[in-house]
């Protein structure tokens, strides 16, 4: 089905075409015509199936046709989870908006950073926000800005809204808005807190489901090597001389491994930097703006890098610490293979975490061979069918955060 058959304008149509969208993705043939429609949307749907242009599209058509009564209050207000995630959503926006007739204002809101140019910026009003909740409430307790206008909320990522902490935060914004609007729900999973969010906040929505899995993400060779713990990061440089990396998104458990194993492959005059919560946010920005111009060839990162970011032809992922939910498995893995690439996501499996690794597998039906590489075979054994002990906690994560999930949130 082609794009024009969706009912998006010419300038749309455009700057589609600009971004060299060939064909609407499948989420984006459920959504577009549905939003359009002004119906409440609950997506099933994770980064990497082209979600965002599916709400953004449609709410630039609706601008469009509003754009004699705009005011000085945001129509659209879109939450996010994390800084990046609002960084790209922004920026998707812009650039989607590019052939409209009229110029449209976006404000990208996050925290880690100064509130002072973010007031300035909202000054003159503007048509979306996209937030995070906290520094959203900021604004509004600063009167930089009122959410009375808002004729549609978006939730990306909901899940990640609620696990992040955001709930309470969620409820206040949720109160400051015209009870009357179009809401648009996106999650990846549906645990019971999320499910009952939806509940509250949707009016007989259309349902989308487009779930990724292992076997239908997008051309992503998994593949899976048994290495001694201690071996890794040996492992990990053999790998990326012998296959010329130039672009490695390298999984670890903690800030700390991802400090100690940036440090060590830079040691190996390979150009990593570590990517993790406790860094500045100038500092993360500058990590992937390097990375995707390959300055940096290996970014080593905690779980905050699993969910959310877009680095187009990110052709390999590495699991150095192996994910401890299965779920992550599936964000950490779709940050390869994106909109139409293919990639490679390798698992690194040492004895201690191979019953943890053979749980991930059962989790999503897959079988991934167990590969040697020749000169750094295991020599610790491990128990096949021995109870799973996850990489460095306990056990698979299950649906509701542990109290461990929790302080492993805040350490990474
Ligand atoms: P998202 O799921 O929104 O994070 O999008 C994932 C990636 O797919 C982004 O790099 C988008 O630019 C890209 N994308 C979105 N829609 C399409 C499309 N129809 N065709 C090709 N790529 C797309």
């Amino acid at each position: 089905m082609p794009f024009s058959s969706l009912g998006l304008s010419c300038s749309l149509l455009r700057a589609v075409s600009a971004r060299a969208y060939l064909t609407p993705t499948p989420v984006q043939v459920a959504a577009i015509p549905a939003i359009l429609q002004g119906r409440d949307v609950l997506g099933c749907a994770q980064t990497g199936s082209g979600k965002t242009a599916a709400f953004v599209l449609p709410l630039l058509q609706q601008l469009e046709n509003v754009a004699q009564e705009r005011a000085r209050q945001p129509r659209a207000l879109i939450l996010v989870p994390t800084r990046e995630l609002c960084a790209q959503v922004g920026q998707e926006i812009r650039t989607l908006a590019q052939h409209l007739p009229m110029a449209i204002k976006v404000s990208t809101l996050f925290g880690g950073v100064s509130i002072n140019p973010q007031m300035m910026r909202l000054r003159g009003g503007c048509d979306f926000v996209v937030a995070t909740p906290g520094r959203l409430l900021d604004l509004i307790a600063h009167n930089a800005l009122s959410l009375g206008g808002v004729a549609t909320l978006v939730l990306d990522e909901a899940d990640r809204l609620l696990d992040m902490g955001f709930a309470e935060e969620l409820g206040r914004v949720l109160a400051l808005l015209p009870p009357k609007r179009q809401n648009l729900f996106f999650s990846a999973t549906f645990p019971p807190a999320v499910q009952a969010l939806a509940q509250t906040l949707l009016h007989e929505p259309v349902h989308i489901e487009v779930l990724p899995t292992p076997q239908n993400l997008p051309d992503i060779t998994q593949r899976a090597i048994a290495v001694d713990t201690h071996r890794r990061t040996q492992l990990l440089r053999h790998l990326i001389g012998q296959n010329h990396w130039r672009c490695v998104l390298v999984f670890v458990a903690t800030k700390h491994a991802a400090e100690i194993v940036a440090d060590k492959l830079r040691k190996a005059h390979i150009n990593a930097e570590p990517f993790h919560a406790a860094l500045s946010q100038g500092k993360r920005t500058q990590v992937l703006a390097d990375f995707k111009t390959e300055r940096i060839n290996v970014v080593v990162a905690t779980d905050v890098a699993a969910r959310g970011l877009d680095i187009a032809q990110l052709p390999v992922v590495v699991n150095y610490d192996l994910p401890r939910s299965a779920v992550d498995y599936i964000h950490r893995i779709g940050r390869t293979g994106r909109a139409g690439e293919s990639g490679v996501a390798v698992s690194f499996v040492s004895a201690s975490t191979l019953a943890h690794f053979r749980l991930i597998e059962k989790r999503h039906h897959l079988h991934i061979q167990l590969e040697n590489v020749e000169g750094f075979e295991p020599l610790e054994t491990a128990v096949e069918g021995a109870p799973a002990p996850s990489p460095g906690s306990g056990g698979i994560k299950g649906k509701r955060p542990s109290k461990k999930d929790k302080i492993r949130q805040k350490s990474l």
